[in-house]
């Protein structure tokens, strides 16, 4: 599921093939819960639309229009926003991928049933699309002034998060701190894989109930949580399961990882004497160190 990494290195890379340039028309597959806003009225709304911003807010990118309306983006567990002429074999895995000729894979890919959202520019450069094979992504145009409920309920971005933040959340709560790192109404944008990497960094066990976490081990979680997706971000995020960067590629952090589905390896400060142990909160696998983390 991509996390406030993966997005934040799409908003980068989309940025470039989005901004300023003059939207001539958009395609989409039928109507569904994909489209918060309907197909025929989203086609309406942006045609002729100059994309003036691309920002973000948690795991949610906001294309500014040059009419003032905005349309929002959320890519779910398996969205993929990318450019045409990428070319890459996870692109194709959740669908045809695996009964294609490796020579057919690396061919740039063609729109397929998961592609959703097709936008088409007026100057006849590449399109942009959103695909999404299990169609948890979102899709909504915001009137000029119209503010998204969505985005009303988030916390404040993880990235410009405070231990304060984080604290004046946990001391009221019983539940593991791992779920109230993982509560989008505290720290937007934290998910899974960077919540594990955070705690184990900070040494602070995810069964933990928040309320103990004293108001230092928030500020060391908050800062090893920035730490972690801020690396991530440097290496072009995380690609398990579908992500993939807007061109294509993988991202790398992967690579880096020192907790997440590491179960039964030893563990990478304390050696040996200890194996990540996995633990089930809130239905979500959590991956820790019994040894470093308390
Ligand atoms: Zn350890």
């Amino acid at each position: 599921m991509p996390e406030l990494p993966e997005v934040e290195v799409t908003r980068r890379q989309i940025s470039g093939i989005l901004l300023g340039r003059t939207i001539a028309r958009v395609e989409t597959t039928a109507a569904s819960y994909f489209f918060l806003t309907r197909p025929e009225q989203l086609a309406k709304k942006l045609k002729g639309r100059v994309v003036r911003a691309l920002e973000r807010k948690g795991k949610y990118l906001i294309a500014e229009l040059d009419d003032g309306a905005s349309l929002l983006l959320h890519l779910g567990m398996t969205g993929q926003l990318f450019a045409a002429g990428s070319a890459s074999l996870r692109l194709l895995s959740s669908s045809a991928g695996a009964t294609l000729a490796p020579e057919a894979q690396l061919d740039a890919f063609e729109p397929d049933q998961h592609t959703h959202l097709r936008v088409r520019f007026a100057d006849r450069g590449p399109a942009l699309y959103f695909r999404d094979a299990r169609k948890f992504g979102k899709v909504q145009w915001l009137a000029p002034g119209e503010e998204s409920e969505r985005l009303a309920k988030l916390g404040v971005d993880a990235l410009a998060a405070t231990g304060a933040d984080l604290y004046a959340a946990a001391r009221k709560r019983r539940t593991p701190i791992k779920s109230v790192l993982l509560d989008q109404q505290v720290l937007a944008g934290v998910g899974n894989i960077y919540a594990d990497e955070a705690l184990f960094l900070a040494e602070v066990r995810p069964t933990k109930p928040a309320n103990k976490l004293t108001r230092d081990r928030c500020d060391a979680v908050v800062a090893a949580a920035q730490q972690v997706m801020l690396r991530s971000i440097e290496t072009g995020g995380s690609s398990i399961s579908d992500y993939v960067r807007p061109d294509g590629s993988d991202g790398g952090y992967q690579d880096e990882r020192r907790v997440y589905a590491r179960e039964g390896e030893p563990c990478l400060r304390c050696g040996k004497a200890s194996r990540i142990k996995r633990v089930v909160i809130a239905t979500r696998s959590s991956f820790f160190c019994p040894r470093c983390q308390r």
